[in-house]
C-alpha cells in the first residue's frame, strides 16, 4: 500500500472534508497545518506531476477546477480567487502527488484567504465544504 498521503485520502483511509468528486478527481478542503482552508483538487489516480497525467485526467483536473471555483465564488463572494500548482522538492510540496489548490483572496491581502473566519480551523471546514457543496448543485 502507498504511503501517499493523497492515496489515502482517495482511498477513505483518512478522513477528508469532500467538496466535490467525480470518477478521475477529488476536491477537498485542506487538513492541513501549514494552509488550512486550501480547496485542493486533486487527481485520483497517484501521479507525482503533470508530465505523468492523460490528457483526460489533466481535463478533468480543469474542470473541476473551474466547477469549484464558481461555486466558491457563488458561495462567498470573495474579491478574487487564486488558482496555483506547485509540484515535488523544489516548489517546497511535501505530498508528491498531482494537485491544484483553489484561494478565495482579499485584493491586496497577499495570502489571507476570504473565508468568513480566515485561516479556518479545522471544525470550520465542514461548514464551508457544505456551502461550496450547495453552491455546485
Ligand atoms: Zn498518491
Amino acid at each position: 500500500m502507498s504511503d501517499c498521503v493523497f492515496c489515502k485520502i482517495v482511498a477513505g483511509q483518512i478522513p477528508s472534508t469532500k467538496v466535490y468528486e467525480d470518477e478521475q478527481v477529488l476536491t477537498f478542503m485542506d487538513l492541513g497545518q501549514v494552509n488550512p482552508g486550501h480547496v485542493l483538487v486533486a487527481v485520483k489516480k497517484h501521479a507525482e506531476n503533470i508530465y505523468q497525467l492523460d490528457e483526460s485526467q489533466a481535463a478533468a483536473v480543469a474542470r473541476a477546477s473551474a466547477r469549484v471555483a464558481k461555486a466558491i465564488r457563488d458561495a462567498f463572494k470573495p474579491e478574487g480567487l487564486s488558482v496555483y500548482q506547485a509540484n515535488g522538492k523544489a516548489a517546497g510540496q511535501t505530498v508528491f502527488h498531482y494537485h491544484v489548490h483553489l484561494l478565495p483572496r482579499h485584493q491586496g491581502d497577499g495570502m489571507e484567504l476570504t473565508w468568513p473566519v480566515k485561516n479556518p480551523p479545522r471544525e470550520k471546514l465542514e461548514e464551508y465544504a457544505a456551502k461550496i457543496r450547495t453552491a455546485i448543485g
